[in-house]
């Protein structure tokens, strides 16, 4: 035992030696932000009193609070504050066309001002602008979110999104999984207006040949766990692992397949009752486990349902956020409100249902071991549903839906850095990792709305403080 001790004395004896003989200058950082509580994501737990340094626009060391002298060009006192990794919203948009452009580019503020320093988008027309954002922002020109992109989704013929890639035969799927490598997409996001079964799941397994990623939606004439099977990475919203939760799925969906070459082809919506009254726990632990054994994330997207079965409702003229809203996507708003009005009482109330139905899915699919994605669906078209604001909306409806704060938390950081394939650095506080972070005044641990109470925001190494927020902000409110 005292033997042990002496040779643990002495390399601290030989370092005493060497600050004696010629004082080492103290390590130079870019940023230090020192006495913070930090949230340690994957553990859901809180480290106290830490020093967080940050050097090239990544995190260098993390540790208990400096005591000894060091150098940093800038200095922020953490003391009473909560360091977050910055969020990942998993499910947004840029679309509507060119002449939506510069107004999508704008959204990019309200991400960044909300803490979001990471977005997934999920598919639109807009790409090349995209990419002209991401080499503007890697530049240092541009402040917003990391983007990764489907680039245009893959869809059948006569798709309803503008700019979606329409296949039917195995050939077109090659060749629209050609044109994506080419353009380097991060992922592949397949839509259901018009895609067949057939075209579904073979684009799901020429991707898995590819080593792409596949997400979407799904065309009701298939199952969920023929996709996942295929190889499927994540389902967007819950209406395709709801239908999956159905006692009578098979008989479902050959109902669905059946009526395909009639006048009269059921859809989604006209099979959702009947998935609701069919609902069965035995049939959901099965697709809950297959998911979870073949590693298929879930986007709830509960926010947007929330606020879309509440439309009609709701006309959200006294939105404040609606002031940094390009009048052209508010204009793209319109759409879905006059679709919301339309609606019959009885079609209302079952919305609602449907959405309390989809909040209890959230706890199972975790306790499975399903991983869960915090995604918001914002973006042109998506009514009232704003950037930036949503995706803590979201958190809160997954933490009322059951998950615990650390639980949701998880779903917005280090979930979406491993699914996208880059948890070594992101995704977490954890030396090496980037420097992007969110500065809070209070513990979201204890309460997940605290999300919203944001001190500052580090992207890519650089602090924006709550002042450099509001001119941001400033810059693309409406005149
Ligand atoms: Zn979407």
């Amino acid at each position: 035992m005292k033997k042990n001790v002496l040779l643990l004395a002495l390399p601290t004896v030989a370092l005493l030696a060497g600050v004696a003989r010629r004082p080492a200058p103290p390590v130079a950082y870019d940023l230090v932000i020192n006495h913070v509580s930090v949230v340690d994501v994957a553990s859901g737990r809180l480290q106290p009193d830490q020093m967080v340094a940050v050097a090239g626009g990544k995190i260098v060391r993390v540790g208990p609070a400096a005591q000894a002298r060091y150098q940093a060009r800038q200095t922020v006192d953490g003391t009473g504050r909560y360091l977050l990794p910055g969020l990942w919203d998993m499910h947004v948009h840029f679309r509507g066309g060119d002449s939506l452009a510069a107004a999508n580019k704008k959204s990019l503020t309200l991400y960044l001002a909300h803490g979001i320093t990471t977005v997934r988008d999920c598919g639109g027309d807009l790409t090349p602008h995209l990419f002209a954002w991401r080499r503007e922002e890697a530049a240092g020109t541009l402040a917003g979110p990391r983007l990764f992109t489907s680039g245009p989704k893959i869809d059948g013929p006569g798709a309803t999104w503008p700019g979606s890639l329409e296949v039917t035969t195995p050939a077109q799927v090659g060749r629209a999984l050609d044109s994506l490598q080419r353009l380097r997409v991060d992922f592949v996001k397949i839509y259901d207006s018009k895609i067949s079964g057939e075209a579904y799941l073979e684009t799901i397994s020429q991707a898995e040949k590819r080593g792409m990623k596949t997400t979407g939606h799904m065309p009701y004439s298939v199952t969920l766990a023929e996709a996942v099977t295929r190889g499927l990475d994540a389902t967007e919203h819950l209406y395709y692992v709801f239908k999956a939760c159905s006692g009578k799925e098979d008989s479902l969906t050959a109902l669905v397949r059946n009526s395909l070459a009639t006048s009269k082809p059921l859809g989604l919506f006209a099979m959702l009752p009947a998935v609701y009254d069919t609902y069965s726990p035995a049939a959901a632990q099965r697709i809950f486990r297959l998911m979870a054994s073949h590693h298929t994330a879930a986007v709830p997207t509960l926010a947007i349902g929330q606020t879309l079965a509440e439309l009609a409702e709701n006309d959200h003229a006294h939105d404040t956020l609606r002031a940094y809203i390009d009048p052209k996507i508010q204009r793209t708003y319109a759409k879905r409100l006059a679709g919301a009005r339309q609606q019959s009482a009885a079609s209302r109330a079952f919305s609602q249902k449907l959405e309390a139905k989809f909040r209890t899915l959230v706890p199972q699919m975790q306790a499975a071991g399903v991983t869960i994605l915090a995604g918001s669906d914002s973006g042109p078209f998506n009514s009232f549903t704003y950037p930036g604001a949503s995706l803590h909306d979201e958190l809160a409806q997954l933490v009322r839906a059951g998950l615990t704060p650390a639980q949701a938390l998880r779903a917005a950081t280090l979930n979406g850095a491993t699914f996208m394939g880059v948890a070594a650095r992101s995704g977490s506080i954890a030396e090496g990792k980037d420097a992007d972070l969110v500065l809070l005044t209070a513990n979201p641990l204890a309460d997940i709305a605290n999300t919203r109470k944001i001190a500052a925001v580090v992207s890519r190494g650089t602090v924006y403080s709550h002042a450099d927020l509001g001119r941001l902000l400033a810059a693309i409110k409406n005149k």
